[in-house]
């Protein structure tokens, strides 16, 4: 059993059949990679798996629990973190800042606003945060406006801000899409860390091979919605 297990999941648009009788099983502890072309379902999948959207059939199960019909930050909660395809970090607020608000989030559920001067009141907050600022090697770049970094460090922020809610699962889409080849690599880098530290799964959608065949030690290839392979990097790599 995986910590994370996809079963006959059928997700419809319309006509459009997104995802179709999707299977699928990441071992604790794994990098899973999904990857197919535009248009394969690979972020309709991360979306069931989140709570952005419910499948028409079939089940999804984490940690033993079932995470349909949750809200996304009770999946949240259950530990499963997600990266966006965009950065989704406050530009006008500073690295710091942005790194307490998923720790307000964890602690509260739901995520809401607080002014900073409230967040910075938060001696245990403030503390988680540095911490994670430390541990991202950021620790200098702490007042920095984030709207001013390089895609590599808003990435390695947004990063560090799921790690530091302490999930069992890290899931990323797409995490190095538009980004220049040393961004990239160091975005590789980092993740290979966190996996080789940390005890946490990552899963993550993927169009670039170079990013795939670094990091992943599971590979599934998405098409049409329905999954071709799951199969260990070498084999895929033959084929
Ligand atoms: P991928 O991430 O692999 O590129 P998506 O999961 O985004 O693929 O999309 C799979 C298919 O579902 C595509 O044909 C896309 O146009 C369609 N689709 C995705 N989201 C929606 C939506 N909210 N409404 C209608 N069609 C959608
Ligand atoms: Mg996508």
């Amino acid at each position: 059993m995986g910590i994370l297990e996809v079963k006959g999941v059928n997700k419809r648009f319309g006509g459009l059949q997104a995802l179709g009788d999707v299977n699928l099983s990441v071992k604790e502890n794994s990098v899973h990679a999904i990857i197919g072309p535009n248009g394969a379902g690979k972020s309709t999948l991360l979306n069931c798996l989140v709570g952005k959207l419910i499948p028409d059939t079939g089940s999804v199960m984490f940690d033993g629990q079932s995470v349909l019909g949750r809200k996304p930050y009770e999946i949240n909660q259950m530990g499963i973190s997600r990266v966006f395809q965009t950065p989704e970090i406050f530009g006008d607020l500073t690295v710091m800042e942005n790194m307490m608000i998923p720790i307000f989030a964890k602690r509260d559920g739901a995520f809401r606003m607080h002014a900073v001067e409230n967040m910075m009141a938060e001696k245990d907050i403030v503390e988680a945060a540095e911490k994670m600022l430390e541990e991202m090697n950021m620790a200098e770049k702490r007042h920095m406006h984030s709207a001013s970094m390089s895609r590599g460090d808003k990435r390695r922020l947004e990063i560090g801000m799921c790690l530091a809610q302490e999930p069992k699962l890290l899931l990323l889409d797409e995490p190095t899409a538009g980004m220049a080849r040393a961004d990239t690599n160091n975005t590789i880098d980092l993740l290979k860390q966190i996996s080789d530290e940390r005890d946490i799964t990552i899963a993550i959608i993927e169009h670039d091979m170079h990013v795939v065949f670094s990091l992943a030690n599971r590979i599934t290839v998405l098409a049409q919605g329905t999954p071709l392979v799951e199969d260990d990097p070498e084999n895929i790599k033959g084929n």
